[in-house]
C-alpha cells in the first residue's frame, strides 16, 4: 500500500551532508518525495510502499548510510495525504537556511575520502593542502556571519573554479554546498617565510619539503593550522624543545604532540582501544595517554606529569608535512599553541609574525583567514569514558540539548579562570570554546569580542544574565554592566554541580560533591570542597572541608608555603613551632624570614581568608613531599602529586567528620596531616604517601555522601570541580561510591574545571528565566 509520511528530524542535521544522504537512500528505494531544511532541522516527505518507507527509516539511522557528522536528536513521523503522480524524489534547496543554531558546525578533521584523493596523482586535488568536503574541513573557525554561505566565510575572497563549482552545485556530490571547497587552481595556498616574514618559498611541494628539513634540523616553525598557529619542533630533540620552552616563556606546562598514525604514538605512549577510537574521531582532540616506560621523547615536553598529550594530524597540511618528515626520520612533533605564555592563541598572519617572530625560526603560512581562534581540545579517560578537560576545536559550537525550551534567552558569563561563556536559546546551551584566564588583558578583550560575535552569529538577545558571586571576577563585573531584565548571581560550586545535571539532562536533586580550588561562597569565605544537596532550582550546603586560613589572597594559589603553614598550624595547634618543623619547611621555603612573616600573618589574621579549598591542600602536600613549592601554571603541584603514584594501594590516612547541630558537616584533615608527616619522617616513598593522601580524600568525600544519603534518601551523586581533573582521585571516588550503592554522574561533555561553569550557570538561570 502506498503511503506518505512527513518526518521531522532535529539535531546536527544541517551543513553535514544530510539532505544528499536522504536523497541517495530515497532514490535507491524508489521512493518519491522531498527533503528540505527548516528552522528546526530537516523535514522529509516520503511516498511509496509502506515497507520501503520503513526500510528508509532504518537505513537513515544506520552507520553505513548516515552522514558521519550527522547526529539525530529527535525524530517525529506523521502520516499525510498521498500526492498523485509526484514523480521523483527531490532536494529543495531554495528554502530558508534554517535556524542559526543548526547552521554553524564545528571544525572537523580531514576525512578518509579526502585523504585518498589527496594521495591520488590522477586527482585534480593531488597534494592540495586545503582539500575538504561536506564531511570534513574548517567550519566554525571561518564563519563570520550567518547564513552559513561562502560569502559569509573567510573563503569569500577565493572564487571557485568551474571544476569546484560543478561539485559544489551537484546534489549527489560529496562537496554539495561544502562552503570551503577549493583546489590548487582557485583556493588558498601556502608559503614559507623566515622569522621576519620574508618569503623563502611558495611552490607547495617545496614549501613542505623545506619545512620538514627545518624541523628535523631542530628549528622551531610556526605552522598556521585550522584554529590558529602552532609552534612546532621535533619532540625527540631535547635541545630544540628546550629552546622552544625558553623562547615561549612557558617554563613548565606540558606540550602537546602530534603524530600521523596510532603506531607512531604507540612507540611512546600506551594507547587503549577506546583512546585509539577517540584519537581517530572527526573531532581529533589531544588525548592524554600514559607514558611508556623508557620513552625516547625528550623529557621536556611533559615533565612532572605521567601522561603525554597526543593528537593525530587533522588538517591536510599536517599529513603532507608528516609525509616529508618521515623521509627526514622525524617521528613526532611538539605542536603547542602559538602564543606567548598565557596570551590568547594567535590566528592572524601579521600578528603571528609580530609576536612569534622571536620564537619561531620560520613560518609555514597560508592565506585562508582564520576568523575565530580555536584551541585544540583536550580529553582524558575516566571510568573508560572520554572526559573533556578543554572544550574547543571539534566540539564547539555543538550544543548541549535541553529537555524543554528555555522560556527566555540567557547569557551566562562563566568564571574568570579557564573561562568559557554560554548562551541558552530554544532547547540548546551553546557553550563557547575555551577562552582562557581573564586576568590577562588580551584574553579579557578577546572574551568581550567573542561574546558579541557569538551573540550575533546565533542571533541571541539575552533577557537573563547569569554570573558568579565573586565580586572581583571580571566576568561578574561584565555581566553586571549589561542591560538585561534579570541578573542572577550563582554560587560557584552550585554551578559546577549544575553543569553535570545539564549535560545528563537532569534537574536534580542530587548529592553534589564539588572538589575544587576556590570559589566564592555565600558566606563571603572561599569555598572549595563541598557536599551539597543540589537541584537546578536550589542548593543546600550539607558539608564541607573544615575551614583553614589562607594568608595573602592571590599569592596563596601560587605559593604552597601558605596553605602548608596554615594546615600544619591547624593540625598541631600550639605544639607547632617553626623550629620544630624546620626540617620540613626548609624544603618548601628556605627563607626563614618569609616563614616568620607568613606565620605571623596567620596568627594575627592579617589579609587572611577562611577557606575550604581542596586544591590548596594538594599544593601543600606536594610541597611537603618536595615536589616543588610554586604553581607556575594552574594545578602544577597537584598534577605532580598525582603523577608520583605508581600503583593503587588500599591504605589511607585518617580524617574526622564533625557534626555540630545547625551547621554543615565538616571534614577535618588534621589527622591526615599528622600521619602524613610521620610517614615522611619514616622515609616512606612519595608514591605511597601520595596514594594514601588521595585515598583519604576519596574516603572523606564518600562519608559525606553517605551522611547526605542518610538524611535525604537521595542516592545519586554528581561529581564536579577542578580537582576532579585528577584521574586517580576521580576513579577512586567513583569506585568507592558505586561500591556503596550510589549511582554516580560526572562531567564528560564539559570540563569539570571552571571551563564548565558557564553551562551550569545557564542551566540554573533557565529555571528562573
Ligand atoms: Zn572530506
Ligand atoms: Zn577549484
Amino acid at each position: 500500500m502506498v503511503k506518505r509520511q512527513r518526518i521531522l528530524i532535529t539535531g546536527r542535521v544541517q551543513g553535514v551532508g544530510f539532505r544528499p544522504a536522504v536523497y541517495r537512500i530515497a532514490r535507491g528505494l524508489g521512493l518519491s518525495g522531498v527533503v528540505y531544511n527548516d528552522t528546526k532541522g530537516v523535514t522529509i516527505e516520503l511516498q511509496g510502499k509502506e515497507e520501503k518507507i520503513a526500510e528508509f527509516l532504518v537505513r537513515l539511522r544506520s552507520d553505513s548510510d548516515k552522514p558521519p557528522l550527522a547526529e539525530i536528536k529527535s525524530w517525529d513521523v506523521v502520516e499525510i495525504p498521498v500526492i498523485e503522480a509526484e514523480g521523483k524524489f527531490t532536494i529543495q534547496t531554495s528554502d530558508s537556511q534554517g535556524s542559526p543554531l543548526s547552521q554553524v558546525t564545528a571544525d572537523i578533521a580531514t576525512c578518509r575520502d579526502c585523504l585518498a584523493e589527496m594521495a591520488d596523482t590522477e586527482d585534480f586535488r593531488y597534494g592540495y593542502p586545503f582539500i575538504n568536503c561536506t564531511n570534513c574541513g574548517p567550519r566554525y573557525s571561518i564563519v563570520k556571519n550567518i547564513p552559513y554561505d561562502r560569502p559569509n566565510t573567510t573563503m569569500s575572497v577565493f572564487k571557485m573554479c568551474d571544476k569546484c563549482a560543478a561539485q559544489y552545485t551537484e546534489v549527489t556530490d560529496r562537496r554539495f554546498h561544502a562552503q570551503p571547497v577549493a583546489c590548487g587552481e582557485c583556493g588558498p595556498s601556502i608559503r614559507l617565510t623566515d622569522s621576519k616574514g620574508k618569503t623563502i618559498e611558495t611552490q607547495t611541494e617545496r614549501v613542505i619539503a623545506e619545512t620538514a628539513h627545518l624541523l628535523s634540523a631542530g628549528k622551531i616553525v610556526a605552522i598556521k593550522g585550522i584554529g590558529g598557529f602552532h609552534l612546532a619542533v621535533d619532540a625527540l630533540d631535547n635541545k630544540a624543545v628546550g629552546r622552544l620552552r625558553e623562547r615561549k616563556k612557558r617554563d613548565h606546562k606540558p606540550f602537546a604532540m602530534m603524530a600521523d598514525s596510532i603506531e607512531k604514538i604507540q612507540k611512546y605512549a600506551i594507547v587503549s582501544e577506546s583512546a585509539e577510537r577517540l584519537l581517530k574521531t572527526p573531532q581529533s582532540p589531544i588525548v592524554l595517554l600514559p607514558k611508556k616506560p623508557n620513552s625516547t621523547i625528550a623529557p621536556s615536553p611533559a615533565e612532572g606529569v605521567s601522561t603525554y598529550g597526543f593528537m593525530l594530524c587533522y588538517a591536510p597540511l599536517h599529513y603532507l608535512l608528516f609525509e616529508q618528515l618521515n623521509e627526514c626520520g622525524t617521528d613526532v612533533l611538539v605542536m603547542t599553541s602559538g602564543n606567548i605564555s598565557d596570551e590568547p592563541l594567535i590566528c592572524k598572519n601579521d600578528l603571528a609574525q609580530e609576536r612569534l617572530g622571536k620564537v619561531a625560526d620560520a613560518f609555514l603560512m597560508h592565506d585562508r583567514e582564520i576568523y575565530r581562534q580555536v584551541d585544540d581540545s583536550i580529553v582524558h579517560f575516566v571510568d573508560e569514558q572520554p572526559v573533556l578537560l578543554r572544550r574547543a576545536r571539534g566540539y564547539v559550537p555543538s550544543p548541549i540539548f535541553t529537555e524543554e525550551n528555555c522560556r527566555q534567552e540567557i547569557f551566562a558569563a562563566g568564571a574568570d579562570l579557564k573561562n568559557t561563556f554560554c548562551f541558552a536559546k530554544q532547547n540548546q546551551f551553546i557553550c563557547s570554546e575555551h577562552i582562557g584566564d581573564l586576568e590577562d588583558a588580551e584574553v579579557y578583550h578577546h572574551y568581550i569580542n567573542s561574546i558579541e560575535h557569538l551573540r550575533k552569529l546565533f542571533e541571541v538577545e539575552p533577557k537573563v544574565v547569569a554570573y558568579d558571586l565573586h565580586p572581583g571576577y571580571l566576568s561578574t563585573q561584565h555581566a553586571l554592566s549589561l542591560e538585561s531584565s534579570k541578573l542572577i548571581g550563582i554560587q560557584h560550586h552550585w554551578a559546577h554541580i549544575a553543569s553535570v545535571l545539564a549535560e545528563h539532562g537532569l534537574s536534580g536533586p542530587v548529592i553534589g560533591l564539588a572538589a575544587d580550588g576556590t570559589g566564592y561562597g555565600t558566606d563571603g569565605t572561599i569555598w572549595g570542597c563541598e557536599c551539597m544537596i543540589a537541584s537546578l532550582e536550589k542548593f543546600e550546603r550539607f558539608g564541607h572541608l573544615a575551614y583553614y586560613q589562607l594568608a595573602g589572597a592571590d599569592k596563596a594559589s601560587k605559593e604552597a608555603v601558605r596553605p602548608a603553614l596554615s594546615l600544619l598550624k591547624k593540625a598541631y595547634g600550639n605544639k607547632f613551632t617553626l623550629k620544630k618543623f624546620d626540617w620540613l619547611l626548609k624544603r618548601i621555603e628556605p627563607d626563614i624570614n618569609r616563614l616568620r612573616i607568613i606565620s605571623e600573618q596567620l596568627e594575627k589574621g592579617v589579609n587572611c581568608v577562611e577557606t575550604s579549598s581542596l586544591g590548596r591542600v594538594f599544593d601543600a602536600v606536594a610541597a611537603m613531599l618536595g615536589l616543588g613549592s610554586y604553581n607556575h601554571f594552574d594545578a602544577q603541584l597537584p598534577m605532580a602529586l598525582e603523577a608520583v603514584i605508581e600503583n593503587e594501594i588500599e591504605e589511607q590516612y585518617d580524617f574526622d567528620l564533625t557534626n555540630r547541630t545547625g551547621e554543615p558537616l565538616q571534614l577535618d584533615l588534621g589527622k591526615m596531616v599528622k600521619e602524613l608527616i610521620a610517614d615522611i619522617q619514616k622515609g616512606l616513598t612519595n608514591s605511597v604517601i601520595s596514594a594514601k593522601f588521595h585515598n583519604c580524600l576519596a574516603a572523606g568525600m564518600l562519608e559525606m555522601a553517605k551522611a547526605a544519603r542518610e538524611s535525604t534518601k537521595l542516592n545519586t551523586v554528581a561529581l564536579s570541580g577542578g580537582v576532579f581533573c585528577n584521574r586517580y582521585l576521580t576513579i577512586r571516588c567513583i569506585k568507592l561510591l558505586k561500591k556503596t550503592g550510589f549511582s554516580v554522574l560526572f562531567n564528560q561533555d564539559v570540563p569539570s574545571n571552571d571551563g564548565g561553569i558557564s553551562v551550569g550557570q545557564a542551566a540554573i538561570a533557565a529555571q528562573f528565566g
